[in-house]
């Protein structure tokens, strides 16, 4: 393997090419921390000519490549596994903005460039790009196309695929495909940007994009609304479409447990509300006319909801100090969870229509079988997207109940799938979720994407042990 380095270092420059541990160790364990991998050397090319040449050194020499962005990624999906083997192949020097385009609205951008400079770039031109996640400021595009990332805008603006409408790849042969279209419309042939995006690096290296912009909201307003049951919350939803149409871009379901949670660690965080109710749901709309145009929409909601009955209190944010406040109460629940102790994750998508029959049936099931267990359910109710996590008994042994994880997936997972959903809404498999899927995808479904992956990465060099 000297022979491999040696070429790698000649290629892009020796500083490019890591293999002392103090430098390898930031990429080669996961963002939770509850895997570490071994790599040959991490190597970070710094233009897409450069990595087709990584990659073709690759193919010759035999070496798996792991593509890593921000190695941010949930489930184990960018990094090596123990056996040595494996180059990690870092996109971070792919950082640059190529174009913007305002009458287009597209922007072409590296896959090394942080989300945040993304958005930010967006900003300076005058447009959104809506993609927003909690790991934005070390996330990259690149990465986020690759898993198909979700967050808080995809209720309004779709996940990161529907964001997309170009792509430049290396293939696992080391050629370039310049699929670099700003095209809203190209019907020939099959699509090969939506086969890369959402592959987790199985199938080539994403080195650059071409992303959809929008304008920018005039206003944006948030509302914390409290009612019964998620049943409710889902009426709420329907009624807030019927109204606001396209302008409603937020709508994030949140359990009373969740919040109790948040005001036991966090007690500077509080509710707007006098008592607790059982849900809630944070809603946003974003308007393209006015401030005023915003608030009359928002008033007409709560009030018919209030009549109806289908909500008991709401709170409007009247700045954005009170919108932020109202955004925080969503984004620590996963930190008050972390500050209560070890938990079971699941991050599941079901028919919206399902939520509520889904949480009642579920709740059941793992209260019979793991008596005491705590829910800890809230998410992307707009998306049918739910976080249904699984916490121990409040004094129960937190270690004895972590080691029925399995059975406890087991449960979570076989009712999502009778209830026709998803055991990975956002996530993606990586190597933590690989041999589940078998579980749940038919043969068929199975069988295609082996032939996929087969078909274009035939020596398995990508990605080796992640998704297929
Ligand atoms: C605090 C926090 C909040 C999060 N919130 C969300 C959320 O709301 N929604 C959501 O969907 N996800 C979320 N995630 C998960 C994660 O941030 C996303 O999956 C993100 O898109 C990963 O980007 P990354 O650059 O860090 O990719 P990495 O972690 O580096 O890689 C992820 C996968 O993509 C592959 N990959 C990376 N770059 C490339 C490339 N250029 N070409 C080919 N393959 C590549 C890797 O091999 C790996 O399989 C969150 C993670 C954290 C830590």
């Amino acid at each position: 393997m000297n022979d491999f380095l040696q070429q790698c270092r000649d290629a892009i420059g020796a500083a490019y090419v890591l293999t002392d541990a103090a430098d390898t160790a930031g990429y080669l364990t996961d963002w939770r921390r509850r895997f570490t991998g071994k790599a040959l050397a991490v190597i970070k090319p710094g233009s897409t000519e450069e990595v087709a040449t990584v990659v073709r050194l690759c193919a010759q020499f035999q070496v798996p490549i792991v593509p890593q962005g921000g190695n941010t990624g949930l489930v184990l999906g960018s990094v090596p596994d123990e056996s040595g083997s494996a180059i990690v192949l870092s996109l971070a020097r792919l950082n640059k903005i190529r174009a913007i385009d305002t009458i287009n609205n597209t922007m072409t951008v590296e896959s090394g460039c942080i989300l945040e400079q993304v958005q930010n770039a967006a900003a300076d031109a005058d447009r959104l790009f809506p993609l927003s996640l909690a790991a934005e400021g070390s996330c990259t595009i690149g990465g986020n196309l690759s898993t198909n990332a979700g967050g808080t805008g995809v209720l309004r603006y779709g996940n990161s695929r529907e964001l997309c409408l170009g792509l430049e790849v290396v293939t696992p042969q080391g050629e370039v495909w310049s699929g670099l279209r700003g095209l809203r419309k190209d019907n020939t042939g099959y699509d090969l940007r939506d086969l890369f995006i959402g592959a987790e690096g199985t199938l080539g290296v994403i080195t650059a994009a071409v992303l959809k912009l929008f304008p920018q909201p005039k206003a944006q307003l948030t509302a914390l609304a409290a009612m019964q049951s998620p049943d409710d919350a889902l009426r709420l939803l329907s009624m807030a479409q019927e109204k606001c149409g396209a302008m409603l871009t937020g709508f994030e379901l949140m359990s009373d447990f969740c919040l109790r949670l948040v005001s036991k660690h966090f007690p500077q965080l509080r509710l707007p509300f006098p008592q607790n109710y059982p849900q809630y749901v944070l809603l946003e709309l974003s308007d393209n006319e006015s401030e005023e145009h915003a608030n009359a929409m928002l008033e007409d909601l709560i009030t018919d909801a209030l009549e109806q009955t289908i909500i008991q209190d709401a709170a409007v944010a009247s700045s954005i100090a009170q919108s932020k406040a109202l955004w925080s109460l969503r984004e620590h629940i996963p930190l008050a969870q972390a500050e209560e102790g070890k938990n079971i994750k699941h991050d599941i998508s079901v028919p919206i229509s399902r939520i509520g029959d889904f949480i009642r049936v579920t709740d059941v099931e793992l209260e019979k079988n793991f008596l005491g267990c705590r829910m800890v359910t809230f998410g992307h109710l707009g998306d049918g997207n739910l976080h249904y996590n699984v916490s121990p008994p409040e004094h129960g042994c937190p270690d004895a109940f972590i080691a029925h994880q399995t059975e406890i997936n087991r449960v979570v997972h076989d009712s999502v799938h009778r209830f026709g959903g998803s055991i990975s809404a956002e996530h993606g498999l990586g190597a933590l979720k690989r041999n589940e899927i078998v579980q749940y995808k038919s043969e068929v479904e199975m069988r295609l994407m082996r032939t996929i992956k087969q078909a274009l990465d035939p020596l398995g060099l990508m990605n080796p042990g992640k998704v297929v």
